[in-house]
Order: C-alpha cells, then structure tokens, then sequence
C-alpha cells in the first residue's frame, strides 16, 4: 500500500522551471511538465511540455469559443524566451475542434497565435528590446534572425496601433523627411499637444495626396478639433491644411524657416567660394560652414575665431549671415502686429541685398506673412522644438544600422520608436 507520507513534502525554497513559468506565464487550461534536455549532451536547448487540464474541452481558433473534441494533430514547438543563453522551446500536441459554427478547425492556444513558432511572449520581449538595440543587435544578442526581430517588432506596431486613442488631439505638426537616395521622402504626423507628443502616421511621399491619408485616418470629427497646425512652407501641405483643418491656427514652424534661411547661406557661401577659387583669392571661406550656419552661441572656440576672422572681409556668405543673426530677433516679439512690422523691414532691407537666395527666402517670407505671424497668435500653445526633435530623432532611426530596404520596415521602425504605442498587460515583464 503506498502510503501519502512516502510523497516528498513540497519543498517551498526548491525551484524548478516548472514553477517559474507558472509564475512568469500561467495558462488557465494548460499545464507546464517537466522541463528537458532535448539534446543531455549538449545542452543547449529546453523543451517543456504542455498539456490540456484533464477535462479540459478546446476552443475553437475560429470564434473562440469552447467546442467538441475532433481529432489530434502532430506536435509543434513554439519558441519561447530564451533562458541563460538556453534556447526554450514549448512542445504541445495541438488538437482540432469540430465547432458547430466554424467547422473543422484547429484549436486556440493562450501563448501563441496563428501560425507562429514564436510565443507571444518573445515576440513582445524582442520587440521591447529593438527599442533598445538595433534590429539587427537583438537579432545577435538572443540568435535569432533578422526577420524574427523584424516580425516581432510589426506585431508590436500593429497591435499598438490597433489599441491607441486617437482622442483629444488639439496640436500636430507635419514634417518631411528624406529617406533613400534621389528624392524620396516620408511624410510625418507629430500630436505635439503640451502633455503628449508622439508620431501619429507616416505616409509616403509628400504629396496632397499622402498628407489627405492622414485627415482620412483622423476621421472628420476628430479633425474638427485641431487647434493648431504646424507646418513647413511646403505648397502640398499648405493646401491640404487649408482645406481639411481650416477651423485651426496654422503655424509656420520656425525650425522650417530657420532650415531654409541656413539653406540660403549655404547657397551663397559655396557660390561665392567657387568664385573666390577661380578669381585667384586666398580660400579664406574654407572650412567655414558650420560658423555660418551655427547660431553664435552654439559655436565652438575655433569655430568662434574663424568667424570673427572671416567678419573681417566685406563678404557675400558674411552678409548672409549677419542677415539671419539679424531676423532671429522676429522670435522675440510678442504682439504679432509690431512681429509683421519687424518682418515687413527685415524684407525690405534683403531684398536690396543682391544676395539671391536670401531675396528668394525673403519673398516667400512675404507670402505666407499671414501664417507666419500665426506663431505669435499662437504662442504660449506650441513649442518650437518639438517637431524640431522629432525631425532629428527620424533621422536617427533611419540611420540607424537596422537594415532597412523597404518602406515596410522604416515605417514600422519609426511607429516603434516614436509613436508612443500602448502595449498589453503582462503579469511578468520579460524585458
Ligand atoms: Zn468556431
């Protein structure tokens, strides 16, 4: 007769991989056994069977519900987080329901959806650490592939997309951003609202018809309650803006004004270089870029030198800037009627320049005059340099050593990084 004292008493200081998962991730109708070598020799893989509770019907992967047993498929591995560098994988004989609504199908299991060999569970832990690493860093840290790394981290996109609140969006700013080679470029929508800031959609190109995309996403209503829209002097947007978001302040940014004068000196700088080389001048303008382009404050000493020196000389590029350090003070007005006035002479005293592309920003200064003393109607509601940061955090993703090829993959990268995605609740956080 076998005695119940002949049983071990549990031991609770004693760990096995079995109690750890059923800590980590318990199934309701799903059992752990024993964890296994699958090779004792080498040891380098992990298998844990799962079974059914005794009892326990299936639920039909069709429509959720519980349904009548039918027959058994053959064993499937999921892989699951891996342990102490240990691959581990979960092992379960799959069964097939005969389900009055959907028929024959297979059943629904909790750590795994469709027909993936990856557990939920590492697909999120992947994802969560392609936040961290490049995709190709998680890929080798965990040795997996690249396009595990990838699908994981488009699982975590789409299901956050699906579950984000598109509610109580007063701010966006749209910004343009090249990302191949030739002139290809993405379109993006910032929420940059004081309490939330975060990318709202990536379209590609930049056409009215890519931004009209993202109106369409917003729906009508949630548009309707834009109150402020920032944006550059790109005619497409400009149009797009006018006619889907006209109840809202539009904003010309200033970090887009400020890029497109920084544009103008370069301009005139390489111009007058190449002229300088070829009349026979000393290349005083050599290595002088970034002290024309850096607002003074941000120059480095030797930077600092080499414009005071070049403040010497009655350049063009000198004049140029001089021009630029000239309208900064255009931010410093409140009212945005002595703001026009200001703006008004800044115009009229470049257009008597002769500096080309200085008179060329000048006037489309004069034509979006209205937008532009928008900033001061709005002022107080947006910062400067949100869509600013944003623009360089985008390039920094697309940089980034992530293997991107396709606009799939760049879009998904930048929705991972940037989009602010809700995720979903885990009793135990892997990652
Ligand atoms: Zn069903």
């Amino acid at each position: 007769m076998l005695l119940r004292s002949t049983i071990p008493p549990e031991n609770p200081t004693a760990v096995q991989l079995k109690t750890i998962l059923n800590l980590v991730e318990r199934h309701k109708s799903f059992v752990y056994q024993e964890a296994r070598w699958v090779n004792p020799k080498t040891k380098t893989e992990i298998e844990v069977h799962i079974e059914p509770r005794a009892n326990g019907r299936a639920i039909c992967s069709g429509c959720g519900k519980r349904a009548a047993g039918y027959d058994q498929l053959a064993e499937r591995r999921f892989e699951f987080v891996p342990l102490w560098q240990i691959a581990v994988y979960f092992v379960c004989t799959m069964r097939r329901v005969d389900c009055p609504r959907c028929g024959v199908t297979v059943e629904k299991i909790p750590w795994c959806d469709g027909k993936n060999q990856l557990t939920t569970t590492y697909r999120w832990f992947l994802a969560g650490w392609a936040k961290r690493l490049s995709w190709k860093g998680v890929s080798e840290a965990f040795d997996t592939t690249w396009q595990n790394v990838f699908r994981s981290v488009k699982h975590a996109v789409s299901w956050g997309l699906a579950h984000r609140s598109l509610e109580g969006i007063e701010s966006i700013g749209v910004d343009e951003v090249q990302w191949q080679k030739g002139h290809k470029y993405l379109t993006l929508v910032y929420q940059i609202d004081g309490g939330r800031k975060r990318l709202l959609w990536i379209g590609k190109d930049r056409t009215m018809k890519t931004f009209l995309r993202f109106f369409r996403m917003l729906g009508k209503q949630r548009c309707g309650k834009l109150k402020f829209v920032c944006s550059d002097m790109w005619k497409p947007y400009l149009r797009v803006i006018a006619k889907k978001a006209a109840q809202a302040i539009h904003v010309l940014d200033r970090f887009h004004i400020m890029q497109k004068m920084n544009k103008a000196i370069d301009e005139v700088r390489a111009g007058e270089a190449r002229q300088m080389k070829a009349d026979g001048y000393e290349p005083v303008l050599k290595h002088s870029r970034w002290c024309l382009l850096k607002r003074r404050e941000n120059l480095t000493e030797k930077q600092t030198v080499k414009l005071s020196e070049l403040l010497k000389y009655n350049l063009r590029s000198v004049r140029a800037h001089l021009q630029r350090e000239d309208f900064q003070q255009f931010w410093e007005y409140v009212s945005p009627g002595w703001a026009g006035k200001f703006l008004d002479q800044w115009c009229t005293r470049t257009m008597r320049s002769q500096l080309e592309p200085m008179k060329k920003v000048a006037r489309t200064l004069r034509n979006h005059r209205e937008l532009l003393l928008n900033w001061f109607r709005a002022k107080g509601a947006l910062s400067s340099g949100v869509v600013e940061g944003f623009n360089n955090k985008v390039k920094l993703t697309t940089r980034k050593s992530y293997g991107f090829r396709t606009y799939d993959a760049i879009e998904t990268a930048l929705y991972h990084n940037l989009g602010a995605l809700p995720e979903p609740e885990f009793t135990h956080r892997f990652w």
